[in-house]
This record gives C-alpha cells, structure tokens and sequence, in this order.
C-alpha cells in the first residue's frame, strides 16, 4: 500500500509535539507563526547530515534522528541560545515505516529533553539526507561570537575530545569499540546548559564538529589572534586509555564530531564557570592561552613543540574520504 508524504507528515511528525505556547501555529499549514519575545534576539542554525557521508548507511535510525538534531542544538549552543523551535526536511529513498519510526524516536527524545517543538518541514524522495534547522533565542549583546577572543584569555573545552574519532575508526577497522564511546560518536550531547551559562560572560565560543584545531582556527582567525595548546592536557574518555598516545592525540587536534564546546574567557570568569561545571558533572578543561601571535603553537608539558600534520575535516578539499 503506498503511502503518502501526506501520511508521513501525519504519522510520524505531527504526532510527538513539545507544546510550546510561542508556537502559534505548527505543522499543517503552509508557514509555521511562531511568536518571538520582544526583548529576544533569534538565533537561527542549520545543518544537513548525507546517509553515507556524515554517518555510516548502517547508523541505527534512532542515532539518525538523535544526531540530526543534536548536532544543531550544538550550534545554538556554542552561540549561548537557548533552543525554542526545529524545522525538519527529510529526504529518503523509500519509505520504510521501522526507519522512520526509529528516527522519530531518536529525534523527538532531543526534542523533548531540551523542548524543542518541532514545527514544519519538508519531506521528499531521493539519497537519504536530513536537514534540520533550529531556532534559539538570546538576549541582545549576551551571543558568544567567534570574533571575542582577546590575549591573554583562557582557553578551555567542556567534556572529553576525540572519541568520536575513536569510534569512527575503530568501527571502520571492524574493531569492537566500548558502548559508551560508540554513543559519544552517534548520540552527541549538545552542550546547550553549559552555553547558556557561557552566554553574556564575552567568552568565545565555538562547538568542535570538525576537530579542535580547525574549529579554534575560526576562532583564532575571526578574532585575529593565536593561541598556545597544551596537548598534553587534552581530555579523552576514560575508556579510550589503551589507545596509544599519538593516535589518540591524532584524534583529538583533528578528529570531528566531537560537539563539546571550545571557549576563551578572561581571568575572571573562571571561577564561577568551573563551579557550574562542576555542578553539571561535564568536565572543563584548560587548554591553553589566547595570544596576540597569529597561528597555533602546540606545546607538550616539557616546553616543546609539536607540529600538527594536518589540518582538520573540510568537505570540499578531502572529497575522497567523507
Ligand atoms: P506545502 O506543499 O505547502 O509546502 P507540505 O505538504 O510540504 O506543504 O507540508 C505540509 C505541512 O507539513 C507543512 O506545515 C510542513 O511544514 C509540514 N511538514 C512537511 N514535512 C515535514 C517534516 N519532515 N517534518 C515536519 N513537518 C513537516
Ligand atoms: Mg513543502
């Protein structure tokens, strides 16, 4: 029996709603009316993960949904916005009712956690692709923009890095990989409290999905300043401890999908944001220390230097290996 994009729309998107009362109008009509605060700027995200590309074809559907909205909510995130409303456009080869289940199951469980109401889209035929953009609110002046970064700051990132990496090539290599760094690479976190306590402290944030030196190069590189990284104090799981040190290394200055935040901050600040940390139970790491020197200086604890081989994930220059 076929069936309709109508009863897709119907059957699986209408049907999970956060109610949210600066929803106005949801999904049924031709715009969603979405009442935004006076007083509240809107900060506005997107990103698309390709089946094959972004994440292996045989992904669990739940880790589909899960990740497609995760990792815009780390964008709102690394932004200090508090997410309020996701728009979805899904496009998929058939319809197959268990994925779809799967990925709505896996997608309204962020929804939910951090509610956020789904309230339009799109759904159509081709190669498996899903686009989701989220919308997030802010008060004026209080964004962490990449640009803030100064000498003289401290740098720092939440959780662990390059475990998704870890995961990533462990699974290629049809190794076993530990539950738990196997759900950092397909269930990420988004950092969305810690952002928001980020928020009007004039940190520069960004979140880490293509690897910590390409994503604290656009830091570096908007706020026209350089940095020196002690990557000997990189955090990494607990349970990646066997992995040998230049590999794990590897995966933390180059590995992506990581989506914990890397931020600068003054003297000041940091204090009061490790006690948050703290409280959340995510670890907050320094890292090393904003510079007027261009460029990134990765120094070990016995004052040498390490040259990073290369630079971090870009779609369009590594098109062989995506
Ligand atoms: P139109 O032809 O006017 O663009 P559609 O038939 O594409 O309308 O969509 C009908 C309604 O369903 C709209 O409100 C749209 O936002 C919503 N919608 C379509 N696809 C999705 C989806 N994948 N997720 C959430 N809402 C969707
Ligand atoms: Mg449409």
């Amino acid at each position: 029996m076929a069936v309709s994009e109508f009863d897709i729309i119907e059957r699986y998107f209408r049907q999970h709603v956060t109610q949210r009362n600066d929803v106005v109008l949801g999904i049924g009509d031709d715009a969603a009316l979405l009442q935004v605060p006076a007083d509240r700027q809107l900060a506005v995200a997107m990103d698309t993960l390709v089946g094959g590309r972004h994440f292996p074809l045989q992904t669990a559907a739940f880790d589909v949904g899960w990740k497609a909205l995760a990792v815009n909510l780390s964008d709102l995130a690394a932004m200090g916005a508090r997410p309020v409303w996701a728009t979805l456009s899904l496009t998929t080869p058939a319809v197959d009712e268990d994925w779809l289940t799967g990925f709505c199951n896996g997608f309204f469980q962020v929804a939910e956690r951090y509610r956020v109401e789904l309230v339009g889209g799109d759904t159509t035929r081709g190669p498996l692709s899903i686009t989701v953009q989220v919308h997030g609110l802010l008060e004026s002046g209080k964004a962490l923009r990449r640009a803030a970064a100064r000498a003289g700051q401290q740098l720092f990132v939440t959780g662990t890095l390059g475990d998704a990496a870890c995961a990533l090539q462990a699974f290629e290599a049809g190794d076993t990989v530990p539950a738990e760094v196997l759900q950092r690479l397909n269930r990420p976190d988004p950092r969305v409290d810690f952002g928001q306590a980020l928020a009007g402290t004039g940190a520069a944030a960004i979140d880490i999905s293509d690897g910590l030196l390409a994503d604290l190069g656009h830091i570096l590189e908007a706020s026209q300043c350089g940095a020196t990284l002690w990557i000997d104090r990189l955090p990494h799981a607990p349970a990646l401890e066997s992995v040998p040190g230049e590999r794990m290394l590897a995966c933390q200055l180059y590995g992506g999908d990581d989506y914990e935040l890397c931020f600068s901050v003054d003297a000041e600040q940091v204090e009061a944001l490790t006690r948050y940390a703290r409280q959340q139970q995510l670890p907050m790491t320094g890292i090393g220390i904003i510079e007027s020197q261009a460029g990134i200086r990765c120094m070990h604890d016995d004052g040498s230097f390490y040259t990073p081989q290369g630079g971090g994930f870009d779609h369009f220059r590594d098109t062989e290996d995506g």
